[in-house]
């Protein structure tokens, strides 16, 4: 299985496995990288985990990944 490179934008729905995360589940804060702004703890989001990389997880603003969705 070939790894993709860190970088957002090679990366395909196939490729990365969405998860809704819960406004209780939410307990950092972290940086969306759609819009490169945070999200901020107890905030409902979505994590984007590649699976053949799973420790580069990246948190995403929900509209921000339907926007990056769009994009292809
Ligand atoms: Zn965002």
């Amino acid at each position: 299985m070939k790894r993709h490179r860190p970088a957002t934008d090679l990366w395909h729905d196939d490729a990365v496995e969405v998860r809704p995360v819960q406004p209780f589940q939410a307990l950092k804060r972290y940086t969306c990288p759609g819009c490169h702004t945070d999200i901020a703890p107890g905030a409902g989001h979505l994590v984007a985990v590649p699976r053949d990389a799973p420790d580069l997880r990246r948190h995403w603003h929900r509209p921000c990944w339907s926007m990056r969705a769009r994009r292809r």
